[in-house]
């Protein structure tokens, strides 16, 4: 899961990112609104956290214009001020979650998580496959298979999560690299299949199955969707 941080405040920042990376998720970050906007109108993510005090461009103005133009990523608004005012224009602006600064990095991490899972119609931080064999568990980032600890490494969990959440849908190559990478890292398609096929050794084979020249699949596709 990649994330965008904006948020002007060069320690802060840091820390949000250390905090974030720690649990596995890929962070770009910006220092301002106007470098906030272009990212997020031309980066994939799953979700942003976004101070709403920033240089250039106001926090709440990035986000009616994400709005307007249709991008629907979920954003959690970071506010300086304790006053309700601020989080009602943050939440009707389109915000889907606040948190009041100074804040716990656990409840960061803990409301990005529920934002990600309603994102992608998750109830719970637990995910199965292949018939419960496989488990996910977000909020610890570890993987099990029939009980046992798989050892992954973070691109190997990156990628794995990302299928699973989006289970029952053909992800593509390009989609995935966006999602498990971040801006800087030298993109290559080719990867994804070396990954993939490592994390197939790791758990079943048979899950993660290849749609010709279209992505990748987990698990069946749900008949409603
Ligand atoms: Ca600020």
């Amino acid at each position: 899961m990649r994330i965008l941080v904006i948020e002007d405040n060069a320690e802060l920042t840091r820390q949000i990112k250390s905090t974030l990376e720690h649990a596995l998720y890929v962070v770009d970050v910006a220092f301002d609104g106007e470098e906030g906007l272009f990212l997020g109108e031309t980066e994939h993510y799953d979700a942003v956290v976004l101070d709403l005090g920033l240089p250039k461009l106001d926090g709440i103005d990035v986000m009616e214009r994400w709005r307007a133009k249709g991008n629907d990523v979920p954003v959690l608004i970071l506010t300086s001020r304790h006053t309700w005012r601020e989080k009602v224009a943050g939440l009707r602006a389109g915000a889907d979650d606040y948190l009041a600064k100074p804040f716990e990095f656990e409840e960061l991490l803990a409301r990005l998580e529920a934002l990600i899972r309603r994102a992608t119609g998750h109830s719970s931080p637990i995910m199965q496959c292949d018939c419960g064999r496989v488990v996910l568990d977000t909020t610890s980032a570890r993987v099990t298979m029939e009980g046992n600890l798989v050892e992954l490494t973070a691109l190997e969990y990156r990628t794995l999560e990302y299928l699973m959440q989006h289970d029952g849908q053909v992800i593509s190559k390009t989609e995935l690299t966006e999602h498990i990478y971040d801006q800087d890292f030298d993109r290559d398609s080719n990867v994804i299949e070396v990954l993939i096929n490592r994390l197939r050794g790791k758990i079943c084979a048979d899950m993660i199955k290849t749609r010709r020249g279209l992505g990748y699949q987990l698990g069946e596709p749900k008949s409603d969707a």
